[in-house]
């Protein structure tokens, strides 16, 4: 499994997002073993047994970490019984409401089985040392996580040049705007909601800025 820096690489199966496993234990913050998104939850083995190659079983995980509130990144949550939830406030009532369009868990048939929010994010929160941006776009309550080097960024953005959808909660004016701050910064690991982690994330962001016109 890759491994960057203290960040371990987990794909996501068929429908499910990504998952990115945050080893926090040489910090001396309450959570030690962060998991950020937990896919659509129809791969519960599959994810435990990628836990277990690192040494880490569901009940080490002390913290959940939403990158929003789509169902394809919140569906597990439920398999992580010691781990707080957090997502940031803007998505946490699609979340904590299973019958909330904006989960999308209809798209994919099914329903939300854990609905509670311990931590509203919010913009300049700080988790493990990586920031919390709120990059609305894709949802409002979109994040991505940055520690100056690594961008974990859900489906704002995705490798080769890619955006999240904006037609399911989202909106193209707050995507561009969210692009033109993702562009500022400096990125050398992009690990999106999907598809493949890469390095040289400033042009992998360049191409995405360049698909919504922007230079
Ligand atoms: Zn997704
Ligand atoms: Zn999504």
């Amino acid at each position: 499994m890759e491994q960057i820096k203290n960040i371990y690489c987990i794909e996501g199966l068929m429908a499910d997002s990504n998952s990115y496993l945050i080893d926090n234990t040489d910090s001396d913050s309450e959570y030690n073993y962060i998991l950020v998104d937990t896919g659509t939850g129809e791969s519960k083995g599959y994810l435990y047994a990628q836990l277990e190659e690192i040494g880490i079983k569901k009940d080490d995980i002390d913290l959940v970490v939403n990158t929003h509130c789509h169902y394809d990144h919140v569906g597990g949550n439920d398999f992580f019984p010691n781990a707080k939830v957090a997502v940031h406030k803007d998505d946490a009532k699609s979340l904590m409401d299973p019958d909330s369009a904006y989960n999308v868990s209809a798209l994919f048939d099914s329903k939300i089985r854990r609905c509670d929010v311990d931590i509203e994010l919010e913009e300049g929160d700080e988790i493990a040392g990586l920031k919390v941006l709120n990059t609305p776009g894709h949802t409002h309550g979109g994040i991505c996580l940055y520690d100056g080097e690594v961008l974990i960024c859900g489906d704002t953005i995705f490798a080769n040049g890619g955006v999240g959808r904006m037609d399911i909660g989202g909106d193209p004016n707050d995507m561009k705007a969210s692009l033109m701050r993702l562009k500022d910064l400096d990125v050398e690991y992009l690990l999106p909601g999907h598809g493949p982690w890469v390095k040289n994330g400033n042009e992998h962001i360049k191409m995405s800025c360049m698909m919504m016109g922007i230079r």
